[in-house]
């Protein structure tokens, strides 16, 4: 049997960081369902369609990742997908306490599936889409961080030439 995971987010943008735990996910999961949250609601840079289509070009060389749009919960996602593996990401300390809550939250709502953390390369472990939208939209140079086309992408939302 295959053994597959979802990877959720928001993915505003895909950045290295991203794609390096999608990798590493890839050393212990045949299939990675990136799952790319519709935020009711929350404010982000990119709209669904952006973001997909950025993380589709990002993983296109590699097997076994599927892209997909989901709103609400990520443990019914995941049980419609019949996925048990929730795969996230752990930068720094400052992430572990919203990661932590979150993972025993959704274990409460679904006791069956499990999260599981994979640490990035350390030159992505200070990277967040966060503070790529603020350099980019000062102007900073990220093309350390993000694939070519997400970097024109975002200089063209900051009407940057
Ligand atoms: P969310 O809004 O759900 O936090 P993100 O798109 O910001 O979504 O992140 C999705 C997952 O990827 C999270 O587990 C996050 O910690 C992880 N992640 C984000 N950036 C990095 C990075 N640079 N290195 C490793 N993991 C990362």
């Amino acid at each position: 049997m295959k053994k597959r995971a979802i990877y959720p987010g928001s993915f505003d943008p895909i950045t290295y960081g991203h794609l390096d735990i999608i990798e590493r996910g890839l050393l212990l999961f045949d299939e990675i369902i990136v799952a790319v949250a519709d935020l009711v609601g929350k404010e982000t840079l990119f709209d669904i369609e952006e973001r997909v289509r950025m993380v589709k070009r990002t993983t296109k060389n590699l097997k076994g990742i599927i892209v997909e749009p989901f709103d609400g919960l990520v443990v019914d996602f995941a049980s419609k997908n019949n996925i048990k593996i929730i795969l996230r990401g752990l930068r720094m300390i400052s992430d572990f306490e919203y990661e932590f809550q979150m993972a025993l939250t959704n274990r409460r709502l679904a006791p069956d599936i499990e999260t599981i953390f994979m640490m990035p390369n350390e030159k992505y472990s200070y990277i967040s889409s966060r503070l790529i939208k603020e350099a980019a939209s000062l102007g900073g140079d990220v093309s350390d961080f993000v694939p070519p086309y997400v970097r024109k992408a975002l200089m063209k939302k900051f009407k940057i030439t």
